[in-house]
């Protein structure tokens, strides 16, 4: 066995070689889409923050005034002394939303999984899911030693395949889903995973972490992140008041854990508040992307993730360094998030952008790619 270093200094190498080395940077938001880095502005287009909650005056003012009242941290698990009267009333606003029984936060949304899977499903049951599934799944899958079979993206024939073939050789199922793919922007048909979930006895779960709060209504537990659409931190289920009530007592990730800061769980609630009272707000990002998309030719969009598929990893890089150059910050996406062969750009819209930020960006990448 050689050294510790020696054996990371190795595999070190042999990513960048590969063009797989990720590294930090520093990045500061003065605003939802106005970044700093590297003593430079950027107008980003890559951040989850699509409604520009993060700095939204009503959500920063009710976290300022809620540390000012009760300090930082959360102090111990929710089931020990963490759980602040701001989790009830979050999680009221939410099931609301989400149009079910009850509803569960976690410390993010991988914690989410990783805490609801394995509570689920475990050694002799069967999980099937879309392989395009968040690594969250997919961990969490793993870690509660369920069969996992994965069906081709969004292609209902093949988890029905799935569901035949090997529904029978195991006891409990989970059906798993995202709602919106976060590095493709498409969305699944829930309505007909539903259907397959009563038809082969099995237990839909939507992951909607990029979703706006809507009523993903078919999945009998609707997942979902504080840290996207919400402006914040934080993960969350959605369901019925039984599979609340299982999830406190069975999710790891749930008693194992520090409860979040009062003042994050002030500014979650303020910022759903937000969502609640202007309807027009969700709608704003997805109407970016369409013109967006309608500027470059691109195929119709379904949600405000835009990929540009350009296929190996170093031309993915330059594009993103060249947009870089022109003042926008957008991310190349490489294996092993996506599929080795469909690097690619991945263009994120928020409310907050101005309609000759996308313009100008449109003509950058058309510039940059041609
Ligand atoms: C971001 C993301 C998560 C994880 O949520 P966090 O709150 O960031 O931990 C889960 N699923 C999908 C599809 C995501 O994009």
């Amino acid at each position: 066995m050689p050294a510790l270093d020696a054996f990371l200094n190795q595999s070190l190498a042999a990513l960048e070689k590969a063009h797989l080395t990720r590294k930090l940077h520093e990045d500061q938001y003065v605003d939802a889409i106005n970044v700093l880095r590297s003593g430079r502005k950027y107008i980003s287009f890559a951040s989850n923050d699509y409604l520009g909650l993060s700095h939204h005056p009503q959500v920063v003012a009710a976290g300022v005034e809620a540390l000012e009242r009760y300090g930082t941290g959360g102090g111990a698990s929710r089931l020990v002394t963490g759980n602040h009267p701001l989790y009830a009333e979050t999680e009221v606003l939410l099931a609301t939303m989400k149009g079910t029984e009850a509803a569960l936060i976690f410390g993010c949304g991988y914690l989410t999984h990783i805490g609801v899977i394995p509570a689920l499903v475990g050694k002799g049951d069967l999980i099937v899911l879309d392989e395009f599934s968040h690594a969250s799944i997919i961990d969490a899958a793993k870690l509660s030693g369920a069969a996992m079979m994965r069906f081709h993206h969004n292609d209902m024939q093949d988890a029905e395949k799935q569901l035949v073939t090997f529904r029978g050789k195991y006891e409990r199922c989970l059906l798993a889903t995202e709602t919106t793919f976060s590095m493709d922007g498409d969305t699944a048909p829930v309505g007909e995973l539903a259907a397959l979930a009563r038809k082969y006895d099995a237990w839909l779960l939507t992951d909607d972490a990029h979703g706006m709060f809507q009523n993903t209504k078919y999945a009998a537990i609707q997942m979902g992140t504080l840290s996207k659409a919400a402006g914040n931190y934080g993960g969350y289920v959605c369901g019925s008041r039984a599979l609340i009530s299982y999830l406190m007592s069975k999710a790891r990730s749930f008693i194992f854990s520090t409860s979040l800061p009062p003042a994050t769980l002030a500014s979650i609630k303020a910022a759903l508040e937000v969502i609640q009272s202007d309807p027009d707000l969700a709608k704003r990002p997805l109407k970016h992307a369409e013109l967006f998309s309608q500027l470059l030719g691109l195929p119709p969009v379904q949600s405000p993730i835009v990929p540009l598929i350009i296929g190996e990893n170093e031309p993915t890089l330059k594009a993103a360094e060249k947009l870089q150059a022109d003042g926008f910050l957008v991310p190349a996406i490489r294996p092993p998030t996506v599929p080795r062969g469909t690097a690619r750009l991945r263009f994120s819209f928020s409310a907050a952008h101005q309609k000759e930020d996308i313009q100008r960006l449109a003509e950058c990448v058309r510039k940059c790619h041609a």
